[in-house]
Formats: structure tokens, sequence, C-alpha cells
């Protein structure tokens, strides 16, 4: 029974709750790093692969001998060590994007996982409920929607808004039957973000942050550099508490930023699956798209700062996360997705075919076949040749030929373990 729903509440932990659930974000931080270290360690020196399994072992051991693995719930330490193994089984798997697993920062959000069975929910009344967690008590948080299933595991974590609690739901929900919906192709852009090929305008995402934040969080920014570098020649480096403050502030507008972009996210792909029975989207690779142009020291790579604001706005428009959250939802939705092979769809004309560069002339926002006088807006044509190519492969939908198996291919050596043989088609 694993979880197939994630729900997620804002938590209002007390005063003492939040101390020590701040130490535990931390040692939990601490911890994968150094279970990480260790298995790259014994790779690297006895070319043995380390599993969660033993490891549990070691950190039985580690528990009674140093107190700050001590305090951390034994629950939440081989939890970790299981999330661990999922992050190397993603890294294996040719299907996956992942990276290997990097380690942890500090003043990145915190955050401390639970089996299911370590904790107990109960309403409060309509509004609120509790969790309980091993050694905190009750924590209380915002019931903003029902739980609706059985709960699988649990996460306490802290980012620039604050606390929240997050569950792993078993819900048990069917996917629903086809829903005979039109099909449709769509174009992931950078200046449009979505152009979908039965639409006359493109969809675009609202600015994230106002020009008053965006103000403000440069001006924060600067204020941090400058109090940083006044840490660093009269206090030792050490942070005042004017500079955490800023820090603080920082994120809160960061985490505001991106939460604004998951909530268009969200509501773009939820309305494209349930309104269409066949989404055709680009095959595109986000990472291959985003590689920094920088190049070495010996071949320095050319417009470096234009690929720097390029790659900030592919990553502002997020066409990876896009991507991952339609194959979800048009399993649930009853709607088919198929990525189709990108190339050349922005020169190809949707009505006669030509593949001609001649055709986007200058490269601007139109579309002029050079053969048969079709004129449209450039990303609408190119969704309507994806849509078109979509429809070609007679619907052979993505979570049926991509699923993502949990394969592991063995990695030679450090190194190859981290720059591991991508498929073909990642290169
Ligand atoms: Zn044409």
């Amino acid at each position: 029974m694993r979880a197939d729903a994630g729900r997620k509440y804002r938590a209002y932990p007390t005063g003492g709750q939040g101390e020590v659930l701040t130490r535990w974000g931390h040692s939990a931080r601490a911890l994968w790093n150094v279970a990480l270290e260790q298995r790259v360690y014994l790779w690297e020196q006895r070319r043995y692969t380390l599993r969660s399994v033993e490891q549990c072992k070691y950190l039985t051991a580690a528990r009674a001998d140093l107190d700050w693995i001590g305090d951390l719930p034994a629950q939440s330490g081989q939890q970790i060590l299981r999330q661990l193994d999922r992050a190397y089984d993603n890294f294996w798997n040719p299907e996956h994007p992942a990276r290997f697993p990097s380690r942890k920062k500090r003043g990145h959000r915190l955050s401390v996982p639970f089996p299911g069975q370590a904790v107990e929910v109960r309403k409060v009344n309509r509004k609120w409920a509790e969790v309980r967690l091993p050694k905190v008590g009750w924590l209380r948080f915002r019931l903003s929607r029902a739980i609706g299933g059985t709960i699988r595991n649990a996460t306490v974590s802290r980012d620039g808004s604050g606390w929240h609690v997050s569950f792993g739901v078993h819900t048990g929900r069917k996917p629903d039957a086809p829903n005979g919906k039109p099909a449709c192709g769509v174009d992931f852009g950078v200046a449009a973000s979505a152009f979908v090929s039965t639409e006359a305008t493109p969809r675009l995402m609202p600015p994230s942050l106002t020009a008053n934040e965006k103000k403000r969080l440069k001006a924060l920014e600067q204020r941090k550099a400058r109090q940083i570098t006044y840490a660093k020649k009269h206090q030792g480096g050490k942070y005042s508490r004017r500079l955490r403050t800023t820090i603080a502030q920082i994120a809160r507008l960061t985490t505001l930023r991106a939460n604004r972009r998951r909530d268009f996210t969200h509501k773009l792909t939820t309305d494209l699956a349930k309104n269409h029975g066949l989404i055709g989207i680009e095959d595109l690779r986000v990472r291959n798209m985003s590689k920094s142009a920088k190049g070495t020291a010996e071949s320095p790579g050319k417009n470096v700062r234009a690929k720097a604001a390029l790659n900030r706005s592919i990553l502002d428009n997020t066409p990876g996360e896009r991507r991952r959250r339609l194959e979800y939802k048009t399993r649930m939705y009853g709607s088919v997705l198929v990525a189709v092979p990108p190339f050349h769809t922005s020169q190809t004309c949707a009505a006669c075919g030509l593949v001609d560069p001649e055709s986007r002339k200058g490269c601007g926002r139109l579309f002029a076949c050079t053969r048969c006088e079709h004129v449209d807006d450039a990303d609408h044509n190119a969704s309507v040749e994806i849509e078109a190519r979509a429809r070609r492969t007679g619907g052979s939908d993505i979570n049926s030929t991509r699923s993502i198996p949990r394969v592991r291919v063995p990695a030679v050596g450090r190194r190859r373990m981290r720059e591991a043989p991508r498929p073909a088609h990642a290169s």
C-alpha cells in the first residue's frame, strides 16, 4: 500500500516544539550528509554498495555514541537512510533526471521525516487537527483540506514561510476512464509560458514577484552582501542577528515566488489534463537546455550572461516540473500524454510540413512559411505541429512507454558515478 497522493498543511509548533524540531532538522541534514559520505567512501575504497538495511546497523551503533544522533528519533534516522536509497535508485535509473545525491546545506529547507507508523493524527475541530510525533507530542496544523486516505509517512519541514507538515497518503483512487475530450499540443516557451494549439492566445505566467517585491528583494540581497562583508572584517565571520533577519526576509520572498510559480503550474496542468483527451508535448531535456554557457578556462563560452538570463527564465517556467505533473494528472483524469521528438518544431510549417529556418525571419514571434503562405504566431504554429506529431504516434501513452522503473545500474568509481553514463537521448 504505497502513498499515491501528498497533502501539505501549515503547522504551528509551540515555542518548545519549534526548538526541538529545528534541532532535529539540522541533525537530519547532518545525518544525510554523513550517511552519504559513508556510502561514497565505501564505494571508493572497497567498491562496496551500502544500502539502508545495513546502514541502519551503523546508525544504531552511532546513536549510542553520538548525542546529536541519539537525540533524533530512531525512526526518523531510518527513514532518512531509506530516502537516501531512493536518491541512489533515481540516480541509477536512466529514465530519471536525478543527479548524484547531493549534500544538504545549512540554510536550505529543514525537514524531519517520519514513517507512517510513528505518527497519529486527530481532528480538533472543523479547521484544526493535530499530529502526534515521537518525543514532541501533539503538533497543531491547519486542516485546510481533508486527508482522505491512510497516512503512509509524514514530514515536518520549515521553509521561508514557516512550518509545514506533509503526509504521503494512500487514497486508493482509481484513474478515470478515458475522458473523450479533444486533443491538443502544447508548446512550452520562454516568452509565452504555454501555447495550446486549440487556443488563440498564449497562457502567460503572471510575474512571480511584483515590481516592488523585486526591488525589495534586490535591496535585501545588497544588504546581505554588505552585512557579510562587515561580519568578515569585524566579527571574524560571525553572523549577527541583523544579518540573520535579512536572510530570513530574503527567504520569505523567494518562498513566496516559488509558491506562486507552483500555483500557476498546478492550475495550468490540471486544466490541461481535465479538458483534453490527448496532450502532446515536446520531449525536451531541461538539463541540456539550461546547461551553463560558461565553458572551461581554456575555451571560455560565448554569451555567458545572456545564457544565464535565459536559464533563469527557463527554470522560471519549469517545463520539467510541468511534464512531471502532466504525467500523473493525465493518468488521473483519463487523458493521454505523448512526448514527441522536438526537432525543428519551430521551423516546421503546420500547414504544409515544410522545414525551413527561413520561415522564422529574424527569429521574431511570427511564422511565415516560405512555400505555402501560411502565417501564424510562431509558438502557436509549433503547438499545432506538436499536436500533429502526437496524433501520428497513435496516442501511445507516455505513462505506459516511459513509466519510471526502479532499476539499478552498477556505476564504476565516484567520478564515474557522478558523471554516470546517461542514456543516449540525454546527450
Ligand atoms: Zn507551409
